[in-house]
């Protein structure tokens, strides 16, 4: 098969053969019948997602392994992480094993569960970490995700223990104490509102301990959905240490700001933007901005949290936290990244795709569009502007910030190992 003119990370246009899943050639014109037209798409490595809420088993009225991979195939992605608050917790080799199984058997894209890091994601006493890397899911990320590994003991632990099978824990930054009962960001907005205030130090003060703790027992931390200028300013110092130290940022924190809980197109406390960590300052958004284009937070994540009508569309303090963002992502980070002049295509591929891969150890991911390399191929027109349509989703939920928000670009086509999932925006 080829896919005709597409643009490899925006450059002159090429044709693509795909043989056995993987890319056979690369050039201009090449010959051959069975063809896909790319129509000049920008083609990127299919996306990896370091962080994703598939809900199954458990919440399957809001996601299950089907939707959320059909969701993550029409956004441009070929792999997503899932985390690992289902219920049960995936905290044993058996739950991850059947994530894994649902993944071969149901997915739209390669599926890589994450462990728990405690039992229960109670922050307790330590999950199976050893049995859930051993197992058939091969689990290199931990993450009690929803909650923090507040007990500097138990991370100390978690971080020491993961060294053994070059494992990651992917941390939740949010001091429990510091934030009890916070509904949004600690700032002027929630003065205003009299909501209960979720302050950037409760968020700074575990990453700065956190970086510490990781460089003390020498071992790998990633550092999830970062909020706030401070945790960018903690994070560059780690760096700068040469600690080994990732992080994130998801499309919504670099695009959305706390004021919408105010005044937005939706009205006043619309749930739409409760999010955990909240939305937060113009200030942060920039800070994040810059971070992400000068290498500070390594990669873009999405913290697709899928949420049923009835757990969105009620108060504001009884709402649950969390957007969908897979079918969204490409677009956002195209607004707040790439029309801004901050990324190009190939930066947006090592934040999207290369890295996050790298970061889950995934070998079969995230590598760049060569001969040889799997043809997990993503075709993206960013030429065209449309109105955000929920119901044209496949997640089975619609909490999305941005309906009826004009956004750039479209994913045409996902390509997984030579596959098509999607062609012309439509699922295979
Ligand atoms: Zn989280």
């Amino acid at each position: 098969m080829i896919i005709r003119n597409v643009r490899i990370l925006g450059a002159e246009p090429a044709d693509i053969r795909v043989e056995g899943g993987a890319i056979a050639e690369i050039g201009p014109g090449l010959a051959g019948d069975d063809t896909i037209d790319g129509a000049g798409a920008v083609a990127l490595p299919g996306l990896v997602d370091l962080h994703t809420h598939l809900r199954e088993p458990g919440r399957e009225d809001a996601e299950t392994v089907q939707t959320g991979t059909q969701s993550a195939a029409r956004g441009g992605y070929t792999a997503v992480h899932a985390m690992a608050n289902t219920s049960p917790v995936a905290d044993t080799a058996g739950v991850v094993e059947q994530v894994w199984r649902l993944g071969r058997e149901f997915a739209h894209c390669d599926v890589h569960p994450v462990g728990a890091v405690t039992v229960g994601l109670e922050g307790r006493q330590l999950a199976e970490l050893g049995a859930m890397a051993d197992s058939a899911a091969r689990v290199r990320v931990f993450s009690d995700d929803g909650k923090c590994v507040d007990d500097a003991v138990l991370m100390r632990r978690a971080l020491e223990y993961v060294k053994a099978f070059d494992g990651v824990i992917a941390q939740h930054a949010q001091e429990p104490r510091l934030t009890s009962g916070a509904q949004m960001n600690e700032g002027v907005v929630s003065g205003r509102l009299g909501l209960t205030g979720w302050p950037a130090v409760a968020e700074e003060a575990i990453i700065a301990r956190d970086c510490l703790l990781a460089a003390h027992v020498g071992s790998r931390l990633h550092v999830c959905h970062v909020s706030t200028a401070g945790s960018v300013e903690i994070i560059r110092w780690a760096k700068s240490k040469g600690w080994n130290v990732t992080a994130e940022v998801t499309p919504h924190h670099l695009l959305l700001t706390d004021d919408l809980v105010e005044e937005s197109p939706v009205g006043a406390y619309n749930p739409i933007y409760k999010v955990n960590p909240p939305l937060r300052t113009h200030a942060d958004v920039e800070a994040l901005r810059a971070a992400l284009a000068d290498g500070t937070i390594d990669i873009v994540a999405t913290d697709h949290a899928p949420h049923p009508v009835e757990d969105k569309e009620t108060e504001w303090s009884a709402a649950a936290m969390g957007m969908v963002g897979l079918e969204t992502a490409l677009s956002v980070v195209q607004e707040a990244m790439v029309e801004t002049g901050l990324l190009d295509w190939a930066g947006v591929a090592q934040r999207m795709s290369v890295v996050p891969a790298r970061i889950g150890r995934l070998a079969g991911q995230g590598q760049p569009i060569e001969v040889g390399a799997p043809a997990n191929i993503t075709l993206y027109d960013p030429s065209v502007r449309t109105k955000v349509d929920p119901s044209a989703f496949a997640s089975k939920s619609r909490n999305t910030p941005y309906e009826g928000m004009t956004l750039p670009g479209r994913v045409v086509a996902t390509f997984l190992r030579g596959r098509p999932t999607v062609l012309e925006g439509k699922l295979v």
